[in-house]
């Protein structure tokens, strides 16, 4: 590693917890699609901070929203009122067609909050014994680092260590309609919670009319069904949601991430007043969340992705990206799949670790993560163009034939 990099990675493995497997890239500068290091070498971000920089580093115009605001008014809590919330709920709600939403800041907090909101419709609305509901996830989901989290999760890196777990959530397997349809036939179950494309489990695409089979399912059972768009939202996968790719509507929406682009963290809840309107004040809440400085981020973010049209330029590039793909090495490139910007490729476990490629895509000039040992995710931000896909699948390529 370059003499500066080595030093401040020491200083800051010196200093903070050990909680991140950090590609050894020290960065200070971004653009667009790229990303520059400590020494200006330039890198294509294939990873888009976990897909939050759909709109692309330093965007202008989100840029311009939190330093105007953020020297008129940032923070005021919702103890008040602020002249911006309203505006930004309006704009949110109606661009995904819900009635209302709920302020928070993280994905985990808002998947979380999504969560506590199915329970208590569970309670008030859908007359569920106390404290017997159930919320039924997929293996493999992954939405955060909460003690909720983990609790449904069935990774043991994410919950080893962590217990006592939170009760009441059951795991079935992703994909499985026979499974959800068992477990829904349980009337104490509130909700069913799933990821319309398993993000972090490895760009796990489930079969076409799994979403719209369990949509009816949940409606069938008196069951909500809740999407956790936090990483496959926001134009991601070639829509403005993946579950437009099968034309359903969930009764709870959860969006984070892109929400601000990667600038602020800003995420929400989005539904209908009928539940919604189960959480009353002093129920829930946040100190952050909803203040002027992410309601107007949090617009401008929106307003991008729409103006850009930053859907329908991920639909294209991610056509060209896997064209581009399915050409190379099959011994090296066991598999590859997406939607959208929302891909990974599998590695042969004989060539390489996932984490030891990105080393050497990293040296060639490509940023990116595995999300398991021999799964690497592609998800640049979705202002890539087609000679810029075109630059980084030559440098994939010829990191592999290096190997
Ligand atoms: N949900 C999904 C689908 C995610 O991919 C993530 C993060 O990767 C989260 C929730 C958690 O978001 P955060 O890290 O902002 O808490």
């Amino acid at each position: 590693l370059p003499p500066k990099t080595r030093e401040i990675i020491k200083r800051e493995t010196n200093v903070t917890c050990h909680n991140y497997a950090a590609v050894p890239a020290v960065l200070s500068r971004g653009k667009g699609v790229y990303l520059w290091d400590v020494d200006g070498k330039k890198y294509f971000d294939y990873l888009s901070g976990y897909s939050s920089v759909n709109q692309g580093h330093c965007h202008p115009k989100i840029v311009a929203a939190l330093v105007e605001q953020a020297s008129i008014l940032y923070h005021t809590s919702r103890a008040f009122h602020s002249d911006l919330l309203a505006e930004y709920a309006e704009f949110i709600t109606k661009l995904f067609g819900f009635e209302t939403m709920l302020p928070m800041n993280t994905g985990v907090e808002a998947a979380e909050s999504a969560v506590k909101l199915a329970r208590k419709w569970g309670y008030v609305v859908k007359k569920i014994p106390n404290n017997k509901a159930k919320i039924i996830f997929c293996e493999n989901n992954f939405w955060g680092r909460s003690i909720a989290a983990v609790s449904s999760s069935t990774d043991i890196t994410a919950y080893e260590n962590y217990g006592p777990f939170v009760p009441g959530f059951i795991n079935i397997p992703y994909d499985n309609i026979e499974r959800l349809e068992e477990e829904l036939r349980d009337p104490n179950v509130a909700a069913f919670m799933v990821e319309p494309i398993q993000g972090e489990a490895g760009v796990v695409i489930p079969t076409d009319g799994f979403l719209k089979k369990a949509r009816e399912l949940c409606t069938k059972h008196n069951v909500l069904l809740i999407t956790d768009e936090i990483q496959t939202g926001l134009g991601r996968t070639g829509k403005r949601l993946a579950v437009d790719h099968e034309n359903i509507r969930p009764d709870v929406l959860v969006l984070g991430k892109a929400l601000s682009g990667g600038l602020y963290p800003i995420s929400a809840v989005l539904a209908d007043k009928k539940v919604m309107d189960v959480i009353e004040p002093g129920t829930h809440g946040s100190t952050y969340g909803g203040n002027p400085l992410a309601a107007k981020v949090g617009i401008a973010a929106l307003t991008v992705i729409e103006e850009e049209k930053l859907a329908e330029n991920a639909e294209k590039m991610g056509k060209i990206l896997r064209q581009g793909l399915g050409q190379m090495d099959k011994d090296f490139i066991e598999a590859y799949r997406g939607r959208g910007l929302l891909n990974a490729i599998v590695i042969n476990r004989e060539k390489i670790s996932a984490f030891d490629f990105c080393l050497k895509l990293k040296d060639n000039g490509l940023l990116s993560k595995p999300t398991h040992d021999y799964i690497l995710r592609l998800a640049p931000p979705l202002v890539i163009n087609e000679s810029q896909i075109n630059e980084s699948l030559d440098i994939i390529n010829k990191t592999i034939k290096e190997l």
